[in-house]
């Protein structure tokens, strides 16, 4: 999700149309991974309602759901606060009762019924308010790992906006300790790697500074990138900051392509050097910008569900990853904020499987794309692959899938499906 004016007024948020023109065709279905449930029942058939633009396109998924859910995975678009579980905010919210999110677990889930951007921008920022103290963040970010671990996600790099919190009042350095502290206990307790993205959250000049920094001057261990959110318009003028961030050995991971066509994109690539590219949707509408991402592997970060429920893409039959894929883009699946879009990583493959006709082997291929894509160091991939590989080769039901996991061992990477 873009989190476009976190801290600016939301309403002025201007979007383009929206990808595809295709209503969903009534077909009731029901899916159930892990504690992602989707049903399709019926949508009326210009409700154009989240829920309704995962449309029947799922209905038949060719890879098993429990290989999905048993899968090593590794996620590279997941927003911290946007993934802290409802229990955890709970407990944030009964000690800030002056806060307006419910303290009554049935009532959150309603709270966080996000329908469009502005609604979205409302939960996130209910969200952020409740992280008052380095503890917090601890605690958040401890609930955050475990309940990756839990889809076996073994891999995350997590977008993390500590001006957000520093704004806020959480010192800027007990705001990084705490960060570190709960990605230690994540790795010791369960066996997840963490790395952060730190991510410039406004348009405000004050938020690039101090983003930058945070980064350059606490230099946390486990930071391996500069991310931007925010509105995508006037994106040039943040390119000092991620020169500068470049130079000092950090990657560049814009979100763009989502709100705004694709000169957003070219945007990124160009003068803020982008190395992977956040959403990217709208990058379907130029074909020279298609050969350009497909030719130099630049790795696109699609969230469907966070594409739907906001709605940047009208249905899932519509979505651009049909065409990133059929092109040879370098793609990879991710939840952007799964705790407000009612999501998770498993439920994300289901989907992509779905939308893109995969079997086993091609979700694992998907699986791959994130491997490679992600910036862990080689040893670290290396390792993360090996693991994919010996799943996929030991699932009873796939006896081809054990011969291309020798292939993709032997040509050393992931590949778009
Ligand atoms: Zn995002």
């Amino acid at each position: 999700m873009s989190h476009i004016g976190l801290t600016a007024a939301g309403s002025s948020v201007q979007q383009e149309p929206v990808v595809g023109t295709q209503r969903p065709q009534a077909a009731p279905i029901t899916l159930d991974v892990d504690h992602a449930r989707i049903q399709v029942t019926q949508p009326p058939p210009d409700s154009g309602s989240p829920r309704g633009r995962i449309g029947p396109t799922v209905a038949a998924v060719r890879a098993a759901p429990e290989f999905i859910r048993g899968m090593p995975k590794a996620e590279l678009h997941v927003h911290h606060l946007g993934s802290a579980p409802p229990e955890t905010l709970v407990r944030l919210a009964r000690r800030s009762p002056h806060l307006p999110l419910p303290t009554d677990p049935a009532l959150l889930a309603d709270h966080f019924r996000i329908v469009d951007l502005t609604t979205f921008l409302a939960a996130y920022k209910s969200i952020v308010d409740l992280v008052r103290t380095p503890d917090d963040v601890y605690a958040v970010t401890v609930a955050i790992a475990r309940r990756m671990a839990a889809q076996n996600i073994r891999y995350a790099e997590i977008t993390v906006s500590p001006y957000s919190s520093v704004k806020r009042g959480v010192p800027a350095g007990a705001f990084v300790e705490a960060l570190e502290a709960a990605r230690s206990a994540a790795e010791r307790t369960d066996a997840i790697t963490l790395r952060w993205i730190f991510d410039i959250p406004s348009p405000e000049p004050e938020a690039a500074e101090q983003t930058l920094e945070i980064a350059l001057g606490l230099q946390p261990p486990g930071l391996v990138a500069l991310g931007l959110a925010g509105l995508e318009t006037g994106r040039r003028r943040f390119e000092p900051h991620f020169r500068r961030a470049r130079a000092s050995g950090l990657r560049s991971v814009p979100h763009a392509g989502e709100a705004l066509g694709p000169a957003s994109v070219w945007d990124a690539l160009g003068p803020l050097g982008a190395d992977r590219v956040g959403h990217a949707t709208s990058a379907v509408r130029d074909e020279r910008l298609l050969d350009h991402l497909a030719a130099r592997q630049v790795p696109v970060e699609v969230c469907l569900t966070s594409n739907l429920t906001t709605g940047v893409v009208r249905a899932l039959a519509d979505h651009p990853l049909r065409t990133m894929a059929e092109r040879g883009l370098l793609v990879t699946v991710n939840t952007d904020d799964p705790t407000l879009f009612a999501t998770d990583l498993s439920a994300e493959y289901l989907l992509a499987a779905g939308l893109l006709d995969l079997d086993e082997e091609g979700v694992a291929r998907l699986a791959r794309n994130a491997i490679q894509a992600s910036f862990a160091p080689d040893p670290v991939r290396a390792a993360l692959a090996r693991e994919l590989d010996a799943y996929v080769a030991a699932w009873p039901g796939s006896p081809q899938a054990s011969g291309s996991a020798a292939r993709v061992e032997s040509s050393g990477g992931g590949q778009a499906p």
